[in-house]
């Protein structure tokens, strides 16, 4: 830290992003701090086995990977609080960040908040995190080999997770708390069509069933109030995911949904000396590998600005909004 108490590096955000921009910039010697979060970790810590992780050919659990990423950080000098942001100023030099009454300041901030997948708000579904209660196919669709498993949600996100599970378990079972999808037609069509999934429609999860792991949901018809068991291996929720942007409203640019913007590929905000990483920023991909890559991306465009206003003359590492490219979703 600086004389005046200025640090060059901020990082909010305890997760795949947050660490590696840690990283990056502890190697780099700006002494970064990170504050992790109260509950550290992000959405590994919720997840069991983490199989798609390179560099970890047996697997690893998420909370553990986690762990190590800190570790890795923290051996390069990263320092830690484990707290909450309360309230942020980036609408000056320097860039201002409190945990309640505790005020921290920087030349850069680098956010990686995240994002959290909508729960469905049972207890028995928190009880059942990672034994069998999901909210990422990708991650986990092939643990259920042919099985049976249950799909919630009724957007494009639930249509996709239940088509890519066909290619794994031998039934799929689709539940929804309406009649019409919010999902594109295209994919409600393709689900329709495909002979592995049932639709389970105008329902709710009542409850999550088993003691140990996932052995069955119960489902209520809000139509007709009956209720029905259905037996699975697994449930995939999948009724949307929320960034946790709250903090930034009125600082940062963001889309509809609340996701930062960032200029094209870069992590550049458009608060100077603010640069956004991770889930965050990415309703697309939301995977552990991607929001690394992009917590390595923002360490490294906050040292470009940071030598820039040293007196050098960086090159910039992607040109502004030279690589945008515009959604077509
Ligand atoms: P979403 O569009 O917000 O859909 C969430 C779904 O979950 C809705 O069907 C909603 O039901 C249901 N839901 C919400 N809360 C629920 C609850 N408490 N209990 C039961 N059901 C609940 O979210 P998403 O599917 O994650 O998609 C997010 C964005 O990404 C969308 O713009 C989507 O088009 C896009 N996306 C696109 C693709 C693609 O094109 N390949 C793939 C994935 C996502 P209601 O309909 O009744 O509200």
């Amino acid at each position: 830290m600086s004389e005046n108490g200025i640090r060059k590096v901020i990082i909010i955000g305890g997760g795949p992003a947050g660490y590696t921009a840690a990283l990056y910039s502890a190697r780099a010697n700006l002494e970064p701090l990170v504050i992790e979060g109260f509950q550290w970790g992000g959405q590994l810590m919720i997840t069991s086995d983490v199989e798609n992780y390179p560099g970890y050919p047996d697997g690893v659990l998420g909370p553990q990977m986690m762990q190590d990423f800190r570790r890795q950080a923290e051996r390069f000098g990263a320092e830690f609080v484990t707290d909450d942001v309360t309230r942020v100023d980036f609408s000056s030099q320097p860039l201002r960040v409190w945990t309640g009454e505790q005020e921290h300041r920087a030349e850069t901030v680098i956010v990686a908040t995240g994002a959290t997948a909508r729960q469905l708000g049972l207890p028995s579904e928190q009880r059942l995190q990672g034994r069998g209660v999901t909210y990422c196919a990708t991650c986990d669709a092939a643990f259920y080999k042919e099985k049976t498993v249950v799909v919630v949600g009724g957007g494009d996100s639930a249509m996709e997770e239940a088509l890519f599970l066909t290619r794994f378990a031998s039934k799929v079972l689709l539940v929804h708390r309406r009649d019409a999808f919010r999902a594109s037609p295209i994919m409600v069509d393709r689900v329709r069509a495909n002979e592995a999934i049932e639709l389970v429609l105008d329902s709710v999860v009542e409850e999550v069933l088993g003691d140990e792991k996932v052995e069955a949901v119960r489902v209520r018809n809000v139509k007709t109030g009956e209720t029905t068991d259905l037996a699975t291996d697994g449930i995939f929720v999948a009724i949307g995911h929320d960034p946790t942007t709250a903090l930034f409203r009125g600082q940062l640019d963001m889309d509809d949904a609340g996701y930062l913007l960032t200029d094209g590929k870069s992590t550049v905000t458009k608060a100077p000396g603010v640069f956004a990483a991770g889930d965050v920023v990415d309703h697309v991909y939301r995977q552990a590998i991607t929001a690394a890559g992009m917590g390595c991306q923002a360490a490294l465009d906050a040292e470009r600005f940071l030598a820039a206003r040293d007196g050098g003359e960086p090159q910039p590492l992607v040109e502004e909004g030279a690589l945008a490219t515009p959604r077509n979703w």
